[in-house]
């Protein structure tokens, strides 16, 4: 399950956050995750709630917002939203198309006491 080595590494970054800013408590974690990453949030959540015990962050609710898929055509320079993994450009139906978006994972914002 890769959702658990991720919960970690969120964990990591957040406890390091929270003590830059002499937190007691995180009370919450905004993740950002691109579609591609696959990430299934009760699963994601679940793990979290394992790796973040006995941490300042073992209450914290974990708030996953999923980015879409983004291409770029080469043809017609077109930017687009790639929907249901379709990799074709909507404008040409340009199959030279590069993904430019949708496998990023970072921790946007947390909420701290
Ligand atoms: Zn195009």
């Amino acid at each position: 399950m890769h959702e658990m080595g991720i919960a970690q590494n969120i964990l990591e970054i957040a406890l390091e956050a929270a003590k830059r800013e002499g937190a007691t408590k995180i009370s919450r974690i905004d993740l950002v995750a691109g579609e591609l990453r696959g990430l299934v949030p009760m699963q994601m959540t679940f793990c979290f709630g394992i790796v973040a015990q006995n941490t300042i962050a073992s209450s914290a609710y974990l708030n996953i917002e999923e980015t879409p898929v983004t291409a770029h055509c080469d043809d017609c320079s077109a930017d687009f939203k790639v929907e249901e993994y379709k990799y074709l450009c909507p404008k040409c139906s340009s199959a030279k198309v590069q993904v430019t978006g949708g496998s990023e994972l970072r921790v946007k914002d947390i909420e701290i006491e």
